[in-house]
């Protein structure tokens, strides 16, 4: 047993359960993550105190909710080191964010025939249509692979892949090859939420910058375990969920370079992203309310900003060596119980480890460790592509958060072999 660096188990009240009368061993945070007593308190506080929906009134409780909201705007913009808060579209989540950026890079009339006085502010340049390349890679979750599928029916852009390597990194030798000067989008994950490998986004940047092609990184398992520099990564938009960083469900964040977010169509219409209206036309508002038609959900922005101050008191730098050393006790322990297969290998790992059972179906295993107390994910983990790449039909995935400790990884290394024994 090796000492963990951090010891936080008792900042999340959940994590006292007992499952099947054993403690709980969580780890399954690549699907979402628990909340911290700071955050819960923080979201109730929120409706006992402000609660009043933002940007529409003048009484008070507006006017604090609306403030808050703002806050948490900036908070995150800190965070992910954006320059600017105009930057910062609250969305619903990863999939929100990215579904949105979809619909602004290709499904919207820009330009002159439309009754509208707005659309001469948008580059129907930045459109993505016939002909155009969108390079995807073979390990994207489903939510970042979709709505490019989607796009490029629409619009007639052609979706290209960027394979994988036989460990499940990506296949870079080529990779000024497979970005053309066809190329309008590289959409990237930071980090796969099956292998846990972190990608090279800053190479992959720089490539696709060479070619004037845009890059999208997905960072819903990045943000809550690594320092995320939007400006040093030099990405055009970011995006990740809340739940998934210790907040509540229903936010999420999609990140634009001001310059690019400016070019493109709102996407969405409705209350809230206007300065002014008539029955046949409509000034928008200037970034990034453009993009939040509607009621935004404000209590969670404000349990966001509350979870991101957890985490920057902790330091994600600290945060990311405990987690380090976790990861590799993780994928030692497993290499140890042995009849097992891992999946994935590279230089840079966080978060998740994806395993089978030789000759055991993933859903029985994780049926038996539950058992045990210990909470896994079985199955293909929205990620049908990347299953198929390790020619399988699912798998066991446990990926740790910044709670965990060796004691859950020895859990897990228990359950492993009691699986093994009852089912093998
Ligand atoms: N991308 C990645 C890499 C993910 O892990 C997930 C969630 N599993 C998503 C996108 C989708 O996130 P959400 O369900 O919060 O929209």
């Amino acid at each position: 047993m090796m000492n963990a660096t951090l010891d936080l188990k008792s900042d999340f009240p959940i994590l006292a359960r007992e499952i099947h009368g054993r403690p709980l061993a969580y780890l399954d945070n690549a699907a979402t993550t628990q909340k911290p007593l700071c955050v819960i308190e923080r979201v109730s506080n929120f409706y006992r105190t402000r609660n009043s929906n933002i940007h529409r009134g003048v009484h008070s409780l507006s006017e604090e909710s609306s403030t808050l909201y703002e806050d948490a705007r900036e908070t995150v913009r800190a965070f992910i080191g954006a320059g600017d808060m105009r930057e910062i579209v609250f969305t619903a989540g990863t999939t929100d964010a990215i579904n949105l950026l979809a619909r602004a890079l290709g499904d919207c009339t820009t330009g002159g025939d439309a009754p509208f006085g707005d659309e001469t502010r948008y580059s129907s340049d930045a459109q993505i249509g016939e002909g155009d390349e969108i390079l995807v890679t073979g390990m994207e979750h489903h939510s970042n692979l979709l709505p490019w599928q989607d796009l490029c029916r629409r619009r007639g852009a052609v979706l290209r892949v960027l394979p994988l390597e036989r460990n499940g990194t990506l296949h870079m030798e080529d990779i000024s090859r497979r970005i053309t000067s066809r190329t309008r989008l590289v959409a990237v994950t930071h980090v796969s939420n099956v292998t846990g490998i972190v990608n090279p986004v800053e190479e992959l940047v720089r490539h696709a910058h060479d070619r004037g092609a845009l890059v999208l990184v997905d960072g819903a398992q990045a943000v809550a375990h690594m320092p995320v520099d939007v400006a040093s990564l030099d990405c055009d938009f970011y995006v990740f969920s809340g739940h998934k960083m210790f907040a509540e469900n229903g936010i999420g964040v999609l990140y634009g370079k001001a310059a690019r977010l400016e070019e493109l169509p709102p996407a969405r219409v409705g209350g809230g992203m206007v300065t002014s209206v008539t029955l046949e036309s409509r000034r928008e508002a200037d970034l990034p309310l453009r993009f939040e038609a509607g009621t935004p959900n404000y209590p969670a922005a404000v349990s966001l900003a509350e979870a991101i101050r957890y985490l920057q008191r902790i330091g994600m730098q600290r945060i990311r060596e405990h987690e380090n050393t976790l990861h590799e006790y993780m994928r030692e322990q497993l290499v140890k119980v042995g009849g097992l297969t891992v999946y994935g290998s590279a230089p840079e790992h966080s978060g998740s480890v994806a395993f089978n059972l030789d000759g055991i179906q993933p859903y029985d295993a994780g049926m038996i460790m539950d058992r045990m107390g210990v909470a896994v994910r079985t199955g293909t983990h929205c990620a049908e592509p990347l299953m198929r790449h390790f020619d399988i039909n699912g798998c066991i995935r446990a990926s740790l958060a910044l709670y965990n400790d060796t004691d859950d990884i020895d859990r897990l290394a228990e359950a492993v072999r009691k699986a093994q024994s009852m089912l093998g």
